[in-house]
């Protein structure tokens, strides 16, 4: 059989080794992280650093593809690979995405709608900002951020400082705050040859910062939305000449949606697809790298819920699986720390 390589092992990796499985593929697994969980899955998994030539190579050698589950691995390794080894989504998508500002600049080329924002490298920057994108604001580091780690809002200019100071006085950008009446995720899969699929939308409701929950069918203030948010998805993917799942998140507001920012990977608000799609972001990913047939991205019930198990939420798996028709995903994590996504329940109303 064929070997899909997988850089990171968190659960996403976790969760797309079992559908490469279940279509018969092996998966090789390489993660850096002592925390890693894909490693208790059925492939085979090296724990080493993503920077040495010899785990590299012997990753090309092994694999028939290779994809990435996170996209805060550094891109020198992925173009390395690409240079061996089919790697999808290709790097170029990945530069893109890890860079705040990059990914702004270059969905605004593509007519998409953001937030107006600035790039900031200094306080004096900063303040400039300020002027022109107005407060409240958000300023967000431009890179590594995630879970709404490395933010901080803006309640008024006097704040400069102290918000500077907070991120740690690195690379940022600032944000115009958007008032939106829903939050969603376009998540889209695309094969090389441009053939693709995407989902209905979720609306995703965040805590802290954090997806808490993804529910459909979406409420009518995302649904009008949609059609729009789904062409630049796809405008987006094309011009990225992107294979595998993309996933974008939304703002439904009063002037449509408004772009925030995108993965270049599977999705946090896209594991309702497990039980409430026909097929799941993580086979349609392994299907569009693999230049497979997509599947079908409709829903299997009238409604679909999925909510994350964050901290010590997961301490009531056992009552959960009381719960009839709740499909419970742990993720094998060991300490429940706060704000650390443990698992995540589904449920689908028929
Ligand atoms: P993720 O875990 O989704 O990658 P992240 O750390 O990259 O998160 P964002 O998605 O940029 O962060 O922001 C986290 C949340 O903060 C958003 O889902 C939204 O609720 C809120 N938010 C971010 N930017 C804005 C904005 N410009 N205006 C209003 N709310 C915002
Ligand atoms: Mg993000
Ligand atoms: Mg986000």
């Amino acid at each position: 059989g064929s070997t899909i390589g997988i850089l990171g092992g968190g659960q996403l990796g976790r969760m797309l080794a079992s559908a490469a499985a279940e279509l018969g593929y092996h998966t090789h697994i390489l993660a850096p992280d002592a925390e890693s969980v894909a490693a208790q899955t059925a492939s085979s998994f090296t724990r080493a650093d993503y920077h040495s030539r010899i785990v590299l190579d012997e990753m090309a050698a092994r694999c028939d593809v290779v994809t990435y589950e996170f996209e805060n691995i550094a891109l020198e390794p992925v173009t390395y690979l690409a240079g061996k080894v089919p790697v999808h989504p290709a790097p170029r998508a990945l530069e893109i995405a890890q860079d705040r500002a990059n990914e702004k600049a270059f969905v605004g080329g593509l007519g998409g709608r953001t937030a107006p924002w600035a790039k900031v490298t200094s306080l004096a920057e900063l303040e400039a900002a300020l002027a022109t994108v107005g407060a409240p604001a958000i300023l967000k580091t431009l890179r590594l951020g995630y879970d709404g780690k490395g933010q901080v809002r803006l309640r008024s200019a006097d704040e400069a400082a102290a918000a500077w100071e907070a991120i740690g006085g690195r690379p940022a950008i600032l944000e115009g705050f958007v008032t939106f009446t829903h939050e969603f995720s376009i998540l889209l899969a695309r094969r090389p040859d441009g053939a693709s699929a995407s989902y209905p939308p979720p609306w995703n409701e965040h805590e802290d910062g954090i997806l808490a929950r993804s529910s459909l069918p979406a409420p009518a203030e995302i649904a009008s939305q949609w059609t729009e948010a789904a062409a630049l998805a796809g405008r987006i993917a094309e011009a990225l000449e992107y294979a595998g799942v993309l996933a974008c998140e939304f703002f439904a507001t009063a002037d449509g949606p408004v772009f925030n920012e995108m993965a270049p990977r599977v999705h946090n608000s896209g594991h309702w697809t497990i039980e409430g799609a026909t097929c799941s972001q993580f086979e349609n990913h392994v299907r569009a790298i693999c230049g497979l047939p997509l599947g079908e991205t409709s829903l299997t019930g009238a409604a679909v819920e999925m909510r994350n198990l964050i901290g010590d939420e997961a301490d009531r798996w056992a009552d959960l699986l009381a719960e009839p028709g709740t499909h419970l995903h742990l993720y094998g994590k060991g300490e429940a720390r706060p704000g650390r996504k443990m698992g995540h329940v589904t449920r689908v109303s028929r």
